[in-house]
């Protein structure tokens, strides 16, 4: 095998591979080069170019050598005359799995009139019908490969950033789909970098003019705001180190996109934005981020009811840390993160930092992820009738934010915000639902309406008379608890 300059030059970032591995991806380059020889990007760069880059951010996650090299192939089908044969042939039947499913997303075109539609007219009807069927694809590719994904928002992430060279409209076209489809599902992954990267990548594209007025807003008071937490963190650091604890700090101002959507919900005015620059206490246990917890009140006073213990109740997209908002010094309303350095990495890779390569392990033997919201998504999706219902049920189901509810013997729901003790009842089972006559919440009665809370306990109270009524219709939140109960009242 020759050396090339461009297998040199991803070589440092796929390290971590077994030898066996590395050469496959040589080999893998090579190859894509051969195909891609002669085409160009807008920018003007080799195509090759193209692909390597979307191999290093996937490499940053560490996965595994098929992924990685279906990752340089992953436009060759798309692209070239390369066909499935070649590619089984060469790279076996995993590596063309991933290819092929990379193709098929590729082929998916979501515009966000359909999610968010602004007026609906029946010619459109026919759009919608296909968009259900391509994001039906999309689900089907991820509950069986989640890498398929995890590749997949690389690419996006790299075409992003080179949106520039391309025509308006469809600029326009991307930035809109990567905000309303791929950002929220890198976010449902728990892939907390890769969701901020592509929304602050889109925005500029989006709504330039609101873009350029955040930056003027917020450049002055992003320093401003650093300034203040250096020092407050000295302060911290001292009194740390007199409990000999190490801590690493790290300073990070509130990603564009996320910094505007917050400042239009508090009226435009930046000084009622307490987060515009997270400051994070990294610790090596979790025992020490209780300890630095401590510390920081006995500094500081907390904030009622602003203490959320992510380590001991995690988000359902694996979030974990510990945060607490105090009045700081002069006063200054300060949110703190405290977390481990493996959590760190989890909250920027989510999902993919599971798949961290261990030594010795061959790629088949590492775990499918797999989600259970992933899994209920495909199978109600399957059921769902028309376009309209879908794109409801999505929108509800799969773009809300999410608790965990606990049944008392511990086992977890992850439940869309707002849902009830019904819909909890009808993800237990519908017979449990269809029999719900009440509940407990964390031991004390309560109706079955209430909204439910993260980390609550749920205790549901069955009556075999129990019926569901068309009122229930009205508080449910989850599509699946609402179609138990039409199934049952008849409608
Ligand atoms: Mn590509």
């Amino acid at each position: 095998m020759t050396a090339n300059k461009y297998y040199i030059g991803l070589k440092p970032d796929i390290q971590y591979l077994p030898h066996t591995d590395l050469a496959r991806v040589e080999k893998a380059i090579e190859f894509a080069q051969k195909w891609h020889q002669g085409q160009f990007r807008l920018s003007g760069e080799p195509y090759i170019e193209h692909v390597l880059s979307v191999s290093k951010t996937v490499a940053q996650m560490n996965l595994d050598g098929d992924a990685i090299v279906a990752c340089v192939l992953h436009d060759t089908l798309e692209d070239t005359p390369v066909t499935q044969n070649d590619i089984k042939k060469n790279f076996g039947a995993d590596v063309l799995r991933l290819v092929d499913g990379l193709t098929k997303l590729d082929r998916i075109r979501i515009s966000s009139s359909w999610l968010w539609p602004i007026k609906t007219s029946y010619r459109e009807v026919d759009r919608y019908e296909n968009q259900v069927d391509t994001l039906r694809k999309m689900f089907l590719a991820m509950s069986k490969d989640l890498r398929v994904i995890i590749i997949k928002l690389s690419d996006r992430l790299n075409n992003l950033a080179t949106l520039n060279y391309l025509p308006e409209a469809k600029r326009q076209r991307i930035a809109r789909e990567t905000i309303d489809i791929y950002a929220p599902i890198a976010n449902r992954l728990g892939m907390g970098e890769f969701k901020g990267q592509l929304e602050d990548l889109a925005f500029p594209y989006l709504n330039p003019k609101e873009y350029l007025w955040l930056r003027k807003l917020a450049v002055p008071e992003i320093d401003t705001r650093k300034k203040y937490l250096k020092k407050v963190a000295s302060r911290l650091l001292n009194k740390l180190q007199q409990g000999h604890l190490k801590p690493v700090i790290k300073y990070r101002a509130k990603r564009w996109y996320s910094l505007y959507q917050k400042l239009i919900k508090y009226d435009r005015d930046i000084k009622k934005i307490n987060d515009l620059v997270a400051i994070r206490i990294i610790v090596p246990t979790i025992e020490d981020c209780y300890n630095v917890l401590g510390q920081i009140h006995s500094l500081w006073q907390p904030i009622p009811g602003r203490i959320k213990d992510y380590i001991a109740l995690p988000k359902p997209n694996g979030y974990r840390s510990i945060h607490t908002t105090v009045f700081c010094d002069k006063g200054v309303i300060t949110e703190f993160q405290i977390r481990t350095p493996q959590m760190d990495r989890q909250a920027e890779f989510g999902i993919a930092a599971h798949w961290h390569y261990k030594e010795g392990q061959s790629s088949s033997k590492i775990p499918k992820m797999k989600l259970q919201w992933v899994n209920e998504l495909t199978r109600w999706q399957s059921r769902v009738k028309s376009a309209k219902d879908f794109k409801d049920a999505l929108k509800m189901d799969f773009f809300s934010d999410r608790i965990f509810v606990y049944t008392p013997k511990g086992e977890v729901k992850d439940l869309p915000e707002g849902s009830t003790p019904v819909d909890f009842a009808y993800s237990i089972h519908s017979a449990v639902g269809n029999q719900c006559a009440g509940a407990r919440i964390n031991a004390k009665m309560s109706s079955i309406d209430t909204k439910l809370q993260n980390g609550d306990v749920v205790e549901i109270v069955k009556n075999n008379k129990a019926k569901p009524k068309r009122d229930w219709l009205k508080f449910v939140k989850t599509e699946h608890a609402r179609a138990c109960i039409r199934k049952v009242i008849g409608q």
